[in-house]
């Protein structure tokens, strides 16, 4: 009896400190989907802050979502070691002043389909830059699948993934400048030239079409997956959004430095 208190003491003092230690998250996320812009870009955000729900449970990182983009403050940002934008970007200079400083000092960045947007309205060359030069060229119209090809299959970000698999329906980009053109861009995977001619009202009919990139300069992932109601119909896929959030959240490595001199 005396034997059982005392193992039970030692549960008390020991057990409880690794038992609250297992209970701590192992990054923080902050996920910004916006509830008033296009319809299928709402759907999209709402879907994914559903799976980044059921993933934070299985992976084990706190969640935290947001529906104003504009509410961007730095000391807020820095609380989290990865910020996701779902559907939208900030449009106010104090909201893409806090996110570009919260990057260019380490921050990581996921960011899906219409968030990469930038065209010549956008205003915001930090931006421009921090995506690795890439600008929105045009799309693809109605949604459809497409066959996407994994061009680096040794990446955190694609482990598991098959050479080539299809994505379910979904607006695609193309852009010009081409993201590739920069040293600084790894694309990890893009658009087989098999689904050419893809679209029936808005046409893509040839070129080089990069779906997900990194700027190695930065902590962040590019992902054109976004539009609608299917995007998460697909475990390969699906795999791949896990891997990329456990990828930036838990990084160490990557130069994360902007190029000095940088103006948001
Ligand atoms: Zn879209």
């Amino acid at each position: 009896m005396r034997r059982f208190w005392s193992s039970a003491l030692l549960a008390v003092l020991f057990g409880l400190p690794l038992a609250c230690a297992a209970q701590q998250p192992r990054f923080r996320v902050l996920a910004f989907y916006s509830e008033h812009t296009e319809p299928d870009h709402v759907e999209f955000g709402e879907q994914a802050a559903q799976f980044l729900a059921a993933l934070a449970k299985k992976d084990h990182f706190a969640l935290q979502t947001a529906t104003n983009f504009e509410d961007m403050q730095l000391d807020s940002l820095r609380q989290y070691q990865l910020v996701i934008w779902l559907n939208d970007l900030p449009s106010t200079p104090a909201a893409r002043a806090a996110f570009a400083q919260y990057m260019d000092t380490g921050g990581r960045w996921l960011g899906f389909h219409i968030a990469g947007y930038n065209d010549e309205s956008t205003h915001w060359p930090w931006f421009v830059s921090f995506l690795g030069g890439a600008v929105f060229e045009s799309n693809s119209w109605p949604p459809l699948p497409a066959k996407l090809n994994v061009e680096d299959r040794s990446s955190p970000v694609t482990s598991g993934l098959p050479a080539s698999f299809e994505s379910p329906a979904n607006e695609w980009y193309i852009w010009k400048p081409d993201p590739r053109a920069n040293p600084d861009v790894k694309v990890l995977l893009s658009l087989a030239s098999s689904n050419y001619p893809l679209g029936w009202k808005d046409t893509l009919v040839s070129g080089d079409l990069p779906v997900v990139w990194t700027n190695t300069r930065y902590r962040m992932l590019y992902i054109n997956m976004g539009h609608g109601d299917k995007i998460f119909t697909s475990s390969v896929q699906n795999r791949l959004f896990e891997n990329a959030i456990l990828w930036l959240g838990t990084r160490k490595q990557g130069r994360g430095n902007p190029t000095p001199g940088h103006k948001p």
